[in-house]
């Protein structure tokens, strides 16, 4: 049996995790430590005034988001040596694509206790949903808006073995999705929406195929984008990749053939580069 826990929390910093939409996730551990907290750091103060309402308790709250954070961070680390500072974000675990990293390293330089409370995070959460390998996997958070930047971030990330997940919004999702496809190759992915809320979803597909789907109806509400590992595609067929790649060896040399079949396919280079060598040499 867990021993009763004291009135007053010892001083330090509690970074404390929140539903990503269904209140009834908050554990009974992370309501327990926000009712006796000194200070909850919150990123907007209506969204966590409702959490704390839905549990009956009120308590102070300052904001601490990536306008003012540099500003607020020394006054909250100097508390932490007397008081017990609760950090929150509007939704899921504070640190994963939210605040809080900075106030984490500083409240340990300063030599106060960071305590975790563990809980929700739409990342873990969407892989569990998405039924592809969970064995090793690549966060990515959000990709960058533009398409320059976007495509370079996925080729930096597309000989990664592992299982990709990425925070999206409805209106970019579809020009995402045609992104990775290009720079990944046609890959299984799944697109996990509003998890834990009225119409959670979870479609299952290949990346073209999805980014078609969601070009025609840009979706609502939260979205994480899960990708298959490389070598898990399931398109092109790999007869008719043989035989793009057999024909353009006979006009290229085997790399440029490998990169020109890359280009059209959306497949790896790398992996397209192999199995040319494996065609020429008949292995
Ligand atoms: N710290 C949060 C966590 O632990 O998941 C993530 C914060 S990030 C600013 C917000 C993004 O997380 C959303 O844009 C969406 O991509 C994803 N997200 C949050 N809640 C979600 C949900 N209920 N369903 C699907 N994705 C969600």
């Amino acid at each position: 049996m867990n021993a009763p826990l004291p009135e007053h929390l010892a001083p330090g910093l509690y970074i404390v995790a929140t539903p990503i939409g269904n209140l009834s996730d908050l554990s009974p551990r992370a309501a327990s430590i926000l009712s006796r907290a000194d200070l909850i750091a919150v990123e907007d103060s209506r969204v966590t005034a409702k959490l704390l309402n839905h549990i009956g308790v009120k308590r102070p709250m300052t904001a601490y988001h990536d306008h003012n954070a540099d500003r607020i961070r020394p006054g909250l680390i100097a508390r932490m040596g007397g008081e017990a500072i609760a950090l929150v974000s509007d939704a899921g675990t504070p640190l994963i694509s939210d605040p809080g990293f900075k106030l984490v390293r500083d409240a340990r330089a300063a030599g106060h206790a960071v305590v975790t409370i563990p809980g929700p995070c739409a990342a873990i959460a969407a892989l569990t949903l998405a039924g592809l390998p969970t064995d090793r996997f690549f966060f990515l958070g959000f990709l960058p808006p533009k398409e320059k930047a976007r495509a370079d971030a996925i080729a930096e990330v597309a000989a990664v073995r592992a299982t990709l997940i990425l925070y999206e919004s409805g209106p970019r999702l579809a020009a995402t999705l045609t992104a990775l496809a290009e720079g990944l190759g046609d890959r299984e992915a799944a697109v996990a929406r509003e998890i834990s809320k009225t119409y959670e979803e979870c479609v299952t597909d290949t990346l073209t195929a999805l980014a078609a789907r969601y070009g025609d109806a840009p979706p609502r509400g939260e979205i994480v984008v899960i990708v298959a590992p490389p070598g898990e595609a399931a398109a092109p067929a790999g007869a008719d990749v043989d035989a793009t790649l057999m024909e353009a060896m006979t006009r290229l040399p085997t790399a440029k053939a490998a990169g020109e079949v890359a280009k059209a396919t959306g497949l790896p280079r790398r992996d397209l580069y192999a199995r040319a060598m494996a065609l020429r040499d008949g292995t």
